[in-house]
């Protein structure tokens, strides 16, 4: 990656973010909604589709709605019946949001990661093209009284008045600003299985571990992509 600095911007301050997962864009978006000039630096080649479904919580939601994209968010919603907590051990059961019962307002919002992730990145495009610099992996930085720079593998930098890492779960941001920290296994794992969503008709009930049987052991739905898979 070549170098860039901060160019004089009319005293208006220069933000450099690395990384282009759902914290980096939402950060960036907000950045030049306020007319901060920022860029997002992401170490992948291409920003492709990666993850499964989440649900993003109401107050998420508004941040998003005052970006302007509402009618994205809508429309890639996935309605939900309900939002269950059931503790392991007694099987007791309460609903976070129940369909019908709850005030529609606070119904979850319930979609692919991948597809929040396109929203993002198409809005950022689209208002700011170019904002978003492809195969530039942070490798740490630099700051002193001037500003920060951020460097990449393989040669290159960035200069800003800020920096924003959001890097991940192994962000070499979080790593130059407190040192190394390596992972720790819980031993909580998660796995993703997919079926037809033409399939899943025959799903009549969402399994769930019987009270008692397993900690943390439980089964969720994952939202279709293009109403071809769930
Ligand atoms: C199984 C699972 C289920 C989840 N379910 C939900 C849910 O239902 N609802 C919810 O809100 N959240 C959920 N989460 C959490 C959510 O996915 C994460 O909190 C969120 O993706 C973190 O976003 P982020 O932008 O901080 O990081 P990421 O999405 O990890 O993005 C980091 C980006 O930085 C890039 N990058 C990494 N290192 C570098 C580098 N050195 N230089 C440049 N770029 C770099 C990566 O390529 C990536 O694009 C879930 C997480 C998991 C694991």
């Amino acid at each position: 990656m070549a170098n860039t600095t901060a160019a004089p911007n009319g005293g208006k301050p220069r933000v450099l973010i690395a990384g282009a997962g759902i914290g980096g864009l939402a950060a960036a978006l907000c950045l030049l909604e306020r007319g901060v000039e920022c860029e997002v630096y992401e170490q992948a080649s291409e920003l492709k589709e990666v993850g499964a479904g989440l649900w993003l919580s109401v107050n998420g939601a508004r941040v998003l709605f005052a970006l302007g994209l509402e009618p994205e968010i809508r429309r890639a919603t996935l309605e939900a019946d309900e939002r269950v907590v059931r503790l392991w051990d007694s099987g007791k059961t309460w609903w976070l949001y129940k369909k019908g019962v709850t005030p529609a307002a606070h119904a979850p919002f319930v979609m692919l990661r991948a597809q929040l992730h396109r929203i993002l990145i198409d809005a950022l495009e689209r208002r700011w093209p170019g904002t978003i610099r492809l195969n530039a992996r942070c490798t740490g930085y630099t700051q002193d009284a001037n500003g920060v720079r951020i460097d990449f593998a393989g040669g290159g930098s960035a200069s800003g008045d800020a920096l924003i890492g959001a890097d991940g779960l192994h962000s070499k941001v979080r790593e130059t600003m407190f040192g190394a920290m390596p992972g720790r296994f819980t031993k909580a794992l998660a796995c993703a299985g997919w079926c037809p969503w033409s399939a899943s008709s025959r799903i009549t009930a969402i399994p769930r571990s019987p009270p008692g049987s397993a900690p943390r052991r439980t089964c969720r739905p994952i939202p279709p992509a293009g109403r071809t898979r769930i």
